[in-house]
């Protein structure tokens, strides 16, 4: 079995990097893909204690986008773009771009910290960063607003505060999908759809349409196997993945304790059981897209 979807505490997960190839290990996994959210520190603190362990450790990300609407339109809710590089990690203009993104982040969550105080809300940046290392975004604000007792969960804290529609949503820059997925293709990775089960109801309209813009900038292929899919998504984003002949990938999407219910490599309650091929059909599509 493999996992190609999971996050560490360098983005929103809650085991250490270390920690997540022990348990990759003691599940006697085949290989493993940590997918952080926007930074690949994940990756970068595994591999070591991978390679000691003998586990095949695949670097990969997972980039938050959007689509533009239009003007006076509410936002698009963030599309997820997942990024596999199986050969060799990205380069140094790739990490570049990241850092940008890091920047705009950072300045993001300067303003949230604001909005929340003018709301009353006592909340600092270190305690919140305290919580989000490498890449501190809205979940590691919930749950300091949990800690302090200004809501009774996380999904209140959203609901109140921090959801784009909430009283102290910022705007961030983010990238657009069609630009996440040409930086993804062009450090020679593979960008892949993520769980296209969460795209706006815009998007699932005209998926086909959509998937279609993707390929023109090179999006390689679809995440068709996820916790949340339920067996009618799997056979519509297998058929979509088999139209375009696009690479089928899938993951759990473990984020250890913040996230209860969902497992590494089994999902939830059990609905996932990944195979080692899917690695060699994306190394396969990787051969064959470098040979053109
Ligand atoms: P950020 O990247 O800092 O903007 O945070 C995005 C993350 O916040 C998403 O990946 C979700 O985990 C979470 N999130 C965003 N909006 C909501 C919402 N309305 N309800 C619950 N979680 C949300
Ligand atoms: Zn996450
Ligand atoms: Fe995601
Ligand atoms: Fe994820």
């Amino acid at each position: 079995m493999i996992d190609l979807h999971t996050h560490t505490d360098q983005s929103d997960g809650s085991d250490s990097p270390p920690r997540l190839v022990q348990l990759a290990a003691a599940h006697s996994l085949e290989a493993l893909a940590i997918t952080d959210h926007d930074t690949l520190a994940g990756y970068d603190l595994a591999a070591p204690d991978a390679h000691e362990a003998g586990l095949e450790l695949i670097c990969a990300i997972e980039l938050s986008t959007r689509v533009e609407r239009q003007p006076g339109a509410p936002r698009s809710p963030s599309i997820h773009l997942l990024g596999y590089f199986p050969d060799r990690p990205p380069d140094a203009g790739f990490r570049d771009w990241l850092s940008h993104l890091q920047q705009s982040r950072y300045a993001r969550n300067v303003s949230l910290v604001d909005k929340l105080q003018s709301l009353g809300i006592d909340i600092s940046l270190e305690e919140v960063r305290a919580l989000g290392r490498n890449l501190t975004g809205r979940p590691h604000f919930a749950r300091v607003l949990l800690a302090k007792g200004y809501v009774r969960n996380t999904q209140e804290a959203f609901d109140l505060y921090l959801a784009d529609n909430a009283k102290a949503a910022v705007e961030r820059e983010e990238p657009s999908v069609w630009e996440g997925v040409r930086r993804i293709a062009s450090a020679g990775g593979l960008a892949v759809l993520a769980h296209p089960v969460r795209l706006a109801a815009e998007e699932r309209a005209g998926l086909d349409g959509f998937v279609e813009s993707l390929i023109d900038e090179g999006l390689a292929g679809v995440e068709v196997f996820h916790s949340e899919h339920c067996a009618a998504d799997v056979d519509r984003f297998l058929r979509i993945a088999r139209k375009f002949s696009l690479v089928i990938t899938g993951g759990s999407d473990y984020h250890g304790d913040n996230k209860p219910g969902i497992s590494l490599a089994t999902g939830r309650d059990g609905n996932l059981s990944l195979p080692y091929r899917l690695i060699e059909e994306m190394r396969t599509y990787a051969e064959r897209v470098a040979s053109i």
